[in-house]
């Protein structure tokens, strides 16, 4: 199963890239999740790439593709992964097909997320991440238990910077001008599902199981 979540910020990849990593027991790869994680740790990589992420722009392809190819080649890679938020711009996809082609793999499906602006709006600014682990609530449609704290792991929660209103509009854009070509390129080579992306946490996943399933991936 080795699968790419595509799609605007805020359509929901993540929350379900970790979902489909859970019930598959393949590793979710986000290379967000790897940045933030970096600038956390003020690696020369996360201090270089922290003024991007800020303003909602990307990190420059080289960074990313090299983070990407390291963690790919790790062992719990081999029997698949979920990537969630790479490729993001062409010369990222091409990278990642050699990357596979190498090791004599290639993509089984890109799912391409679809989600209406309004509703991509309202998740982003009312979303609430752990800095700790990382898991993601939304103020209103997906409250922690306790107000602010994560249910995970007890840490306070943040509003990322790029989720706040100003950054929201940038990273938008961004994905017009440099992802969303990424949609025809992915259905050129046969590998493009489409999935509606609106509606809870819940019916998501089930629609995209069994889309999953209709292509042989269980
Ligand atoms: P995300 O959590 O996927 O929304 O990513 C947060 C931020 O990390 C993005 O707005 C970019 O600045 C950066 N980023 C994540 N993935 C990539 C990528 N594949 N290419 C370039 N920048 C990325």
């Amino acid at each position: 199963m080795r699968l790419v979540f595509l799609g605007a910020p805020g359509v929901g990849k993540g929350t379900q890239a970790d979902r489909v990593a859970a019930r598959f027991h393949r590793p979710k790869v986000s290379t967000g999740d790897l940045l933030r994680e970096a600038v956390k740790n003020k690696t020369p990589l996360g201090l270089a790439a922290k003024s991007a992420m800020d303003a909602g722009e990307l990190v420059p392809d080289t960074v990313v593709i090299g983070m990407v190819r390291e963690r790919l080649a790790e062992p719990d890679c081999a029997n698949g992964f979920i990537l969630d938020g790479f490729p993001r711009t062409v010369p990222q996809a091409e990278e990642l097909a050699k990357i596979l082609k190498a090791a004599g793999t290639r993509l089984d499906r890109v799912i391409n997320f679809q989600v209406p602006h309004e509703e991509i709006l309202k998740r982003l600014s009312g979303r609430r991440s752990c800095p700790r682990c990382q898991a993601v609530f939304h103020v209103d449609f997906a409250p922690p238990r306790k107000p602010g704290l994560c249910d995970r792991c007890g840490e306070q929660l943040i509003q990322r910077n790029d989720d706040r209103k100003e950054t929201i509009e940038a990273r938008l854009r961004v994905y017009e001008e440099q992802t969303a070509p990424l949609i025809a390129y992915y259905d050129q080579r046969r590998l493009l599902s489409n999935l509606d992306g609106s509606g809870s946490v819940e019916s998501v996943h089930e629609r995209l199981t069994a889309l999953l399933a209709g292509f042989g991936l269980t």
